[in-house]
Order: structure tokens, then C-alpha cells, then sequence
């Protein structure tokens, strides 16, 4: 994996010493001297993730910190705070600041490792997401408010595998307000049982099991295609590196030493839990998260939501073109008579039917929306009363002319529909809802008038 790391670091010699270790790993590195400097250098070079010392003149690591995490353009770059060794306080202002990991002094080179290599894997799946949500977002501006935020990760599942008492006791209790879920097993075979029947986001694995390897479960979980993305957390003792060390090769994320600090554990589960939300979104495709939020399943046409965000645009659009914007509102006949007389199955067969030839029967540039149960609607932009009046028959005819085949070879059923059509008028009412309104009270009136017809608004508009 190669990376761009800053490190900022007011006194030089560990700016050096810190440059000389990393560069052996293929990293590019660049340094900041102060705050200021770090903030102009992320901002301009971007780089994958910032190790920042907190003690700096002027302005300290928590405040650089916290103006990187608080600027849209750095605030995804992971941040690792130096601190020396034991101090908890700096921990909890680093957490508070924003940091997403801690290095303690004197750097311990496995620890520097690990701790690069497990922010940058969460990184590339970030950028990844990143961009994915960019392009998501031109498709469709309204996706923003319906992707749950992915560095969210209060609903994720954990699994700790540990036969320690003490250990289980503390970790359970720092990790409750993390996680939705935590289950706790003794050995290698529970933790496979648990693993092959319930879904977790995250595995903790003591290395001090009493009868058995705990580096047994890096091994199987890496091996098995089912649980080979499951981030894997060591538990270990000081002076158990060299195994840890053998995990982090064996391919388990990251590791905590005894005594635990809890703001060390709280930073490490929390980017394990985001690497893996990343992960499950880029897998489960971005894309379709969004049709799935934006189409109705059973028809394929737009959902409501969708033609909500999107209706003050087409609006604004006519507008400024001083163009028509003609919307059909379409309604089954005696549909609820289809369920009662047939079965919901008959029903749903139905609605995908008329669902298809309407949306056949319109243009590509027309917007075809289920408004709800089996109410349809048709936003026609470009498009004038008399035109869209003429579509709307035409979309009519398409349903009485042919029965619709029944599901499991029960015949077929004689459907019909009926359309109120209204236009927006010339200077373009401002809310959305006013030419949808005026469609629907034409709609009311064909039911009234006999169903099976078309009607236009006639509100003078
Ligand atoms: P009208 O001619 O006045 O429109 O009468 P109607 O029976 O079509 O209208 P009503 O609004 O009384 O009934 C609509 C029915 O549509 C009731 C509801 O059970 C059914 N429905 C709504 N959504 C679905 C669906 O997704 N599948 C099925 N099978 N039925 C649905
Ligand atoms: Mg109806
Ligand atoms: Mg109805």
C-alpha cells in the first residue's frame, strides 16, 4: 500500500526520524513545522492520512486537529495525534478534537505500521465511496438526505471472542454506546458457530485464549470467503508482539495492548466499524441503494420521493423557458373490486400491467411515478393541456383495448383507467403541488362522469 503522509511535528528531529521509518515503506512523505503550515499543506497536497504531534507552539495538534476535521475539503483525512505515552487526558481532547487514531511516544514501529496500514485501508475505501457518492449525487440531487451517513456506525454487530473475565467485562461495557449489538464467545469453534449464523461488523480476538491460539481466528476468518472482510481487533499483551505482529500478517486489522485505555479502544473500533460500513456499501453498490430508494419495487416506476425532490426543478425549468409543463394524474377503476375478487397476487399483476403501458405509452423525457397504491401520475414537461390531453387518451385506450392476463393461468380481467390532465400555468405557479391538484380534481370529475375517460382541467388557467 503505498501513501501520502504528512507529518507535523514542531521539532525536527523527530520530523526526521519519523520520515526515515515511513520512507522504507514505499510512503511519500511531506512535513508541516506548526499548525498553520499543516493546515495549508493538507488543504493544498491532500495527502492519505496526518500524523500530528500535539505538543506545537501557537497553535497546538488539537486545534489543527480540529480545524482539519471541521473543513469539508480535509475533514476526511484520517489524523493520527502523537501523545506521549501514558497520557489519557491528551487522548480524550484528541478523540474530542476528531483524531482518528493514537501514536504514544517514543513510536513503537509495529504500532506506527499497524496503525498506517488500518486508517489506509479504511482511506481507499472512503475515496472510493467518496466518488461513488459524488457521481450518485449528479444523478440524482435528492440521494444526499437518503443515504444514511456511513461514518454512522451505531447499529454495527460485534463479536468478542475471549474467555477473560476481567477483559470481557471492560470491553462490553466501553463498547455498549458503539454498537448495536455485542456477543461475546470463549472459543475458536462459538466464535465460528456465532460467525456462521449472524452477520458482525467486527472481531475481537484475544491472544491469551487459555487452551487455544487466538491467532487461529485470524487464520479462519481469513480463509473463509463468508467472513474474509470481517475486520478482526487482537487483544494482546506487551510483550506478545511478535505474535501480534504474525496477525497483522495473517491479515487481522489492528490490535490493542493491556492495560486497555478506552479512548484507544473507542478510536480503533470506531475505524474497524467504519472500514467495514464502507465496505458493505461499495459491495452492496451505491447505485442501486439509491433506485432502491428512488423506484417503486413492484412497478419500476419513480417513487413520490423522488418526483418530490425533482417537481421544483421541472417547475423552474418551464418557468425560466416560458414552456408548458402538463402533468396526468391516472387512477385503476374499481381496482379495490381486483383485490376482493381475485387475491392481492391478481391485484399486484395487475398494477405492474397498467404500470407498463402507460409508461410505454409516454415519452422517454416523461416522468412516470406511482403516487401511491394504484395511483399513477405523469409529469409531461414541454408539453401543453391540448397534447397532453391527446397522450393521456391514447394511454387510456391502451388499458381498456386488451385484457390483462391473470397470474397462475386464471384468465384475464377487462381494466380500465381514468386520467385527469392539468397545466401549469404560463408564469408557473411556485409550489408544486397546485397543478397536481387541479389534475386531480379533473381526475375526480371522469370517475364521477362514468370512469374509463380523460379529462382535462378546466379551472382556467
Ligand atoms: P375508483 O374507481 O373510485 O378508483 O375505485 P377503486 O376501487 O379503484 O379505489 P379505492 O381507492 O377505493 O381502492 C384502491 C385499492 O387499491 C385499495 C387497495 O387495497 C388497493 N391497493 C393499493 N396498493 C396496492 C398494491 O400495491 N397491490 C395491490 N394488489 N393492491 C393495492
Ligand atoms: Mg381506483
Ligand atoms: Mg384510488
Amino acid at each position: 500500500m503505498s501513501a501520502r503522509i504528512l507529518i507535523v511535528d514542531d521539532t525536527p528531529l523527530n520530523v526526521k526520524l519519523l520520515s526515515a521509518k515511513l520512507a522504507h515503506d514505499y510512503y511519500t512523505i511531506s512535513t508541516a513545522a506548526n499548525g498553520v503550515e499543516a493546515l495549508k499543506k493538507a488543504g493544498e497536497e491532500k495527502p492519505d492520512i496526518i500524523l500530528l504531534d500535539v505538543m506545537m507552539p501557537e497553535m497546538d495538534g488539537f486545534e489543527t486537529c480540529q480545524r482539519l476535521k471541521a473543513d469539508p475539503a480535509t475533514a476526511y483525512i484520517p489524523v493520527v495525534i502523537i501523545t506521549a505515552l501514558s497520557d489519557v487526558a491528551d487522548r480524550v481532547r484528541g478523540l474530542a478534537a476528531g483524531a482518528d487514531d493514537f501514536l504514544g511516544k517514543p513510536i513503537n514501529d509495529l504500532a506506527l505500521m499497524a496503525r498506517i496500514r488500518s486508517l489506509l485501508r479504511m482511506k481507499i475505501l472512503m475515496d472510493e465511496w467518496r466518488l461513488r457518492e459524488a457521481t450518485a449525487l449528479q444523478l440524482s440531487p435528492v440521494s444526499a438526505d437518503i443515504l444514511a451517513d456511513p461514518l454512522d456506525v451505531h447499529d454495527s454487530r460485534i463479536l468478542i471472542v475471549n474467555d477473560d473475565k476481567a477483559d470481557s467485562i471492560f470491553l462490553c461495557e466501553a463498547l455498549t454506546p458503539l454498537a448495536a449489538y455485542i456477543a461475546q464467545v470463549k472459543s475458536v469453534v462459538e466464535a465460528e458457530t456465532a460467525l456462521a449464523v449472524g452477520a458482525y461488523d467486527l472481531v475481537f480476538s484475544n491472544l491469551n485464549l487459555r487452551d487455544e491460539d487466538g491467532l487461529t481466528i485470524c487464520a479462519r476468518l481469513r480463509t473463509n470467503p463468508v467472513t474474509r472482510h470481517v475486520p478482526i481487533l487482537m487483544l494482546a499483551n506487551h510483550e506478545d508482539v511478535d505474535r501480534v505482529a504474525k496477525g497483522l500478517d495473517l491479515g487481522a486489522n489492528d490490535y490493542l495492548l493491556r492495560p486497555f485505555d478506552t479512548n484507544e479502544l473507542f478510536a480503533r473500533t470506531r475505524t474497524q466499524l467504519r472500514h467495514k460500513r464502507y465496505y458493505d456499501r461499495l459491495r452492496n453498490g451505491l447505485e442501486r441503494d439509491l433506485m432502491l430508494a428512488l423506484v417503486d419495487p413492484l412497478t419500476g416506476a419513480f417513487n413520490r420521493r423522488y418526483l418530490d425532490a425533482h417537481m421544483p426543478r421541472f417547475l423552474q425549468h418551464a418557468a425560466q423557458g416560458k414552456k408548458s409543463l402538463s402533468v396526468q394524474m391516472i387512477d385503476i377503476d374499481f381496482f379495490k373490486k381486483v383485490n376482493d375478487t381475485y387475491g392481492h397476487p391478481a391485484g399486484d399483476a395487475v398494477l405492474k400491467e397498467v404500470a407498463r403501458r402507460i409508461s410505454n405509452g409516454v415519452r422517454p423525457s416523461d416522468f412516470f411515478v406511482r403516487m401511491g397504491g394504484e395511483e399513477f401520475a405523469v409529469v409531461m414537461p414541454e408539453t401543453g393541456l391540448t397534447n397532453a390531453a391527446t397522450v393521456a387518451e391514447r394511454v387510456r385506450q391502451s388499458i381498456a383495448d386488451a385484457p390483462i392476463p391473470l397470474p397462475d393461468n386464471a384468465g384475464s380481467l377487462q381494466v380500465t383507467i381514468s386520467i385527469g390532465v392539468a397545466e401549469t400555468t404560463p408564469e408557473v405557479e411556485g409550489d408544486p403541488n397546485k397543478v397536481f391538484d387541479r389534475a386531480d380534481a379533473a381526475l375526480f370529475r371522469a370517475k364521477e362522469t362514468g370512469r374509463n375517460k380523460v379529462l382535462s382541467d378546466v379551472s382556467g388557467s
